[in-house]
């Protein structure tokens, strides 16, 4: 079989990479110049199976109003009235109920567990150099109702065979004592040692390496999709600005422009750029050796090696992409006030801007379509690092079973592949 990858981003790589180790002859296509130039550039580095909440909550549902009248900092929303953005808005609200977070989280555990193994198999037959380490990760808060629902997850995360503990304030600064004098107003966090960090955009790099190197993958930049060639309901292809390029399946993996490209097709995808910003700073003797996030700034730091990458902030600015200063700004001060002896803040470069492609439950779509031939592997949201892996193989043993399958010919299975 040979596939189209539409996306070179670390879903579309390690996409191709799960397809081509199965046998099928994979291309990616991806318009960037360059592999891993989307949100997978400069994210917040956190390899994060033990922290895979659901953004869509009964806590989120509570700061809604102040993020409505823009008084939220850390969680922009530019008015709109497009209908794909009010629906997706309808369905997070649906998701923010207890039971909704309950199988969702179970869910998302699901698929973390299976990622955490993928890229574990990945890395025990290849040797690829990405800044990777267990740092564990600690998340601390300020408030008691946060450390409580916190808690509450961790259990259900333990019980899942996840390792969290529950740390007082005191707890924190001793597995973290750089932050003490800092963090002086904590309540109390969770500890996951088993949690990794590691940097998305040579992860993607060299995996994309071994993919053409050792599996004889395609790789075309520079080539925007223009949109699938099609002959009757069977894809045959797509098409680029240089023609049409045949392929026996596609799969769509183009993060936050996913849904505009299917919505032609009509296949609604609910999908919303939520732009995050991040910069790096090279780290000092004080950086943090764990991977941290700030529960109530919903801000993290990573270190990679001798730099501290920081990342944070959720705008719903439609489809502007461009990188705000003030927000930059916003997010810088945010953090040197926070922790201002990790690294030399003089140094922290231009900053980056990048659109995490949100689903209203928080989880991926990864699945065949009602287009036969056609898969998603996409919505990957505020964890495309955390659950690339795992949802690369979901979506590659999928397709590798329907392919081979007698039933693929039989209409019966098409009614069912037809369900969205
Ligand atoms: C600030 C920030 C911090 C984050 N921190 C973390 C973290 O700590 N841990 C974690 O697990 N996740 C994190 N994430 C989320 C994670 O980065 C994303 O979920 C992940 O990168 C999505 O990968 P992707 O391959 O789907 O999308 P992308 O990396 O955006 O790739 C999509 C690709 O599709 C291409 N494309 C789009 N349209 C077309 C077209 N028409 N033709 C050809 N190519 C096209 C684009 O050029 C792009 O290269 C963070 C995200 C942000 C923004």
């Amino acid at each position: 079989m040979h596939v189209a990858v539409l996306g070179a981003g670390v879903i579309g790589v390690t996409t191709a990479y799960a397809l081509a180790k199965r046998g099928c002859k994979v291309t990616i296509f991806d318009q960037a110049s360059s592999i891993a130039a989307g949100a997978s550039f400069a994210n917040g580095a956190q390899i994060s199976y033990s922290f895979v909440d659901p953004m869509a909550s009964p806590a989120m549902l509570k700061k809604i109003p102040s993020i409505l009248l823009g008084k939220d900092p850390n969680i922009k929303q530019k008015p709109s009235l497009e209908p794909a953005h009010l629906k997706w808005g309808a369905y997070f609200l649906g998701n923010c109920t207890e039971p909704k977070v309950t199988s969702n989280l179970d869910n998302a555990i699901s698929l973390a567990l299976e990622s955490r193994t993928a890229l574990q198999n990945l890395l025990a037959f290849h040797s690829i150099s990405f800044r990777y380490k267990q740092a564990g990760k600690l998340v601390v808060t300020r408030d008691k109702s946060t450390l409580n629902r916190m808690q509450h997850a961790a259990k259900i995360k333990t019980g899942r065979g996840i390792e969290t503990q529950v740390l007082s304030s005191q707890e924190c600064w001793q597995t973290e004592p750089v932050i003490e004098p800092h963090y002086r107003d904590i309540v109390g966090g969770i500890y996951a040692p088993g949690d990794h960090v590691g940097d998305a955009r040579r992860f993607t790099n060299a995996l994309a390496q071994i993919c053409i190197d050792q599996y004889g993958v395609d790789i075309r930049l520079k080539q925007k999709v223009l949109g699938l060639a099609t002959d009757d309901d069977k894809i045959v292809g797509i098409r680029t600005g240089e023609g049409v390029f045949s392929a026996d399946s596609v799969v769509v993996c183009m993060g936050a422009a996913s849904a505009k490209f299917l919505s032609r097709y009509n296949i609604p995808l609910l999908i919303e750029p939520l732009k995050g910003y991040s910069f790096t700073i090279p780290a000092s003797d004080q950086a943090p050796s764990v991977s941290l996030t700030d529960a109530d700034h919903k801000l993290v730091f990573a270190r990679l090696h001798s730099e501290m990458r920081i990342a944070g902030l959720a705008d719903f600015d439609g489809d502007d992409m461009s990188l705000k200063e003030d927000r930059l700004a916003t997010l810088k001060s945010f953090a040197e006030r926070l922790l201002p002896n990790i690294g030399d803040y003089g140094h922290s470069g231009t900053g980056w801007v990048g659109a995490r492609p949100m689903t209203p439950d928080g989880l991926p779509i990864t699945r065949a379509t009602k287009i036969n031939n056609l898969y998603l592997n996409t919505g990957h949201g505020m964890l495309g690092w955390t659950f690339a892996c795992g949802s690369a193989e979901r979506i590659a043993e999928i397709m590798t079973r329907y392919h081979s399958g007698a039933a693929h010919q039989t209409g019966a299975t098409n009614q069912k592949r037809a369900v969205q």
